[in-house]
């Protein structure tokens, strides 16, 4: 009734992929693709007992060999390439004069409940899909012509702290129709190969992503399959679409994508790299609906603003309705404290709870040897090998779509 249609995150409505996946990955037939958000890691050995030292980033990427996917992708990886294209398109977006402010697109719940409750601003929306369905464009649009040869057609799983991820894979408009561009032959700039993606393959495997788990369905995946955690040891992710920033795991907290998006847009304005402290946004707290920062970036003064929470998030809105407040960039999650508190995060879960699952994140962040996404040597080589730059033809096709476009 009213609830279910009003969920903004879909929740009370999700539907349970893990049939569907194990017929996928007993179907020789079908290359298993998998990739996994970065809050995920801060929680998926929660319901397993695991501890946070054992439930390394590395024992789930073995734990998600051993139930049998063929490829173990990082969709951290595509959080890089959301930001190159976001972090550009707010570059474009400072130098003009659209109304303020843009804001991030990445979370489907937020999507949603602007579309729903606030649709005066879903023009600002960032144009930018979401890094699973990225991920899933990329793999479809780079994997298909080798995974044809061998005979088979790709499904690819995402492994999501978050109920709103289900209905998202299932909207035509914001999937790519595989081929468009790469098997018609129009490249941009000829950096496109022409690669030979059969007709039926390309309908097939029309969605970006075929199915998405929740953190909770996938603890009951590895106790359906069998698979004793503790006892496995780390692995690595697979490569090319395996390997990311410390930018890219902050994904999974509030603040996290802004902070990595003005790490790249000050590096794309000033041609330097910025100081971390310079683009940190931990000073959110829940006793304020919103944390707020004014920083400079070359000649230009950044207002930037991050929400999470849907309460928060209408007090914010409503503010910017009424002029009371004005921002040139906005991060909204739908989850209080972000992804790291996801509706298909395990269960039990508190503010404590969601400190902790940050700290995992920032401690990965600032553990990592690249922290910037336009550092990332993967992400430049599939930009030099299939999309030419940020906001190319072929971003356009694979990466974004018109927020305005499809209905709730
Ligand atoms: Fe999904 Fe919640 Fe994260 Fe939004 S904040 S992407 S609804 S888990």
């Amino acid at each position: 009734g009213q609830c279910i249609t009003h969920c903004p995150t879909g929740a009370l409505t999700a539907r349970d992929d893990v049939s569907l996946i194990m017929e996928a990955i007993l179907d020789p037939a079908v290359e298993t693709v998998v990739q996994v958000a970065p809050a995920v890691r801060t929680a998926w050995g929660e319901g397993l007992g695991l501890s946070r030292e054992e439930a390394t980033p590395g024992r789930l990427a073995a734990a998600l060999h051993a139930v049998g996917f063929d490829k173990v992708f990082d969709t951290d990886f595509a959080a890089d390439l959301t930001i190159m294209e976001e972090g550009s398109e707010f570059v474009e977006f400072l130098g003009s004069d659209a109304p303020r402010p843009m804001f991030t697109s990445c979370c489907p719940g937020w999507v949603r409940f602007v579309k729903q409750h606030y649709p005066q601003f879903t023009a600002q929306l960032s144009s930018a899909k979401s890094p699973h369905q990225m991920m899933g464009a990329v793999v479809k649009n780079t994997l298909a012509a080798e995974a044809a040869e061998a005979g088979r057609r790709l499904f690819v799983v995402s492994i999501m702290p978050c109920v709103a991820k289900k209905y998202e894979c299932d909207v035509p408009e914001l999937s790519t129709v595989v081929g468009a561009t790469h098997g018609a032959g129009t490249s941009d700039a000829g950096l496109v190969p022409d690669a030979p993606v059969a007709p039926e393959l390309a309908a097939e495997a029309a969605p970006d992503v075929d199915a998405v788990l929740t953190v909770r369905e996938f603890g009951r995946l590895l106790r359906l399959v069998g698979v004793d955690c503790t006892a496995l040891s780390e692995a690595p992710f697979d490569n090319p679409l395996g390997l990311s920033t410390g930018a890219a795991t902050i994904f999974g907290r509030t603040g996290g994508v802004m902070e990595a998006a003005l790490r790249s847009a000050a590096y794309l304005i000033t041609g330097e790299n910025p100081d971390f402290s310079a683009c940190d946004t931990t000073a959110a707290t829940s006793e304020t609906p919103w944390m707020s920062r004014e920083l400079s970036i070359g000649d230009a003064t950044v207002r930037i603003a991050v929400a999470s929470g849907l309460e928060n998030t209408s007090k914010l809105l409503d503010a910017l309705e009424s002029g009371e407040a004005a921002f040139d960039f906005v991060e909204i999650m739908a989850c209080p404290g972000g992804c790291v508190g996801g509706g298909g995060q395990p269960i039990q879960f508190n503010s404590e709870l969601a400190q902790a699952r940050a700290g995992v994140l920032n401690r990965l962040d600032a553990a990592d040897k690249l922290r910037y996404s336009h550092e990332n040597p993967d992400i430049a080589k599939l930009y030099a090998d299939w999309i030419g730059e940020p906001l190319s033809h072929t971003a356009h096709e694979w990466l974004h779509t018109d927020q305005e476009s499809w209905q709730i």
